[in-house]
């Protein structure tokens, strides 16, 4: 049996030269290492009384509606702009190169409801920051983050809002 880190290909210069792309599809097409993850990724959330998770566009949508079963939660999916019929709130945040926005249905959490964010990849942390932002944005409570990969070395925990816990499986 094959564990779930040996089953993440890491690809270099892609998709531009000096960039290592980790490429999460063969642990999803792994039943045993897919199960396992999800699994792991649910631990430190058991007892935390999540109502809902909401997964990044677009493979935090993979990992957060399997965690959403695992925990007896809903899902929301955090999408890239004009994909979400109106009325919808938006955050815009910066990108190495550029910026991009994400959206979630304006009634999409209850106020006050206890929500965990997902995404596959914590990377400069633009992204996860954001979707926090979002989150609370829409009234809900941000219980806390949990990625698959954390790529130590472009720092992203720093940009995550402290106070809750931000998790992550596998650390390059
Ligand atoms: P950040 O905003 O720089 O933290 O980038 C995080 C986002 O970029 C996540 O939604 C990831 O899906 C994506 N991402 C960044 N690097 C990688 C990678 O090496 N593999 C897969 N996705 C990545």
């Amino acid at each position: 049996m094959r564990s779930f880190d040996s089953l993440i290909r890491a690809l270099p210069d892609f998709p531009r030269p000096g960039v290592t792309f980790r490429d999460i599809t063969p642990l999803l097409a792994d039943a045993g290492g897919f199960a396992r993850c999800i699994d792991a990724l649910a631990e430190p959330w058991q007892d935390a009384r999540i109502e809902a998770v909401c997964g990044i566009e677009s493979r935090g949508f993979i990992f957060g509606a399997a965690l959403a079963q695992k925990l007896h939660a809903g899902f929301v999916p955090l999408r890239k702009p004009g994909k979400l019929p109106p009325p919808v709130v938006e955050v815009a945040y910066q990108l190495e190169y550029g910026s991009d926005r994400l959206q979630a249905r304006s009634d999409a959490l209850r106020p006050g409801e206890r929500a965990l964010l997902v995404d596959d990849v914590l990377a400069t942390g633009g992204t996860l920051a954001a979707a926090h932002e979002l989150v609370a944005r829409l009234g809900a409570t941000p219980v806390g983050a949990s990625v698959l990969i954390e790529l130590e070395a472009l720092q992203g925990r720093a940009r995550w809002p402290g106070g809750t816990p931000l998790h992550s499986l596998l650390r390059y």
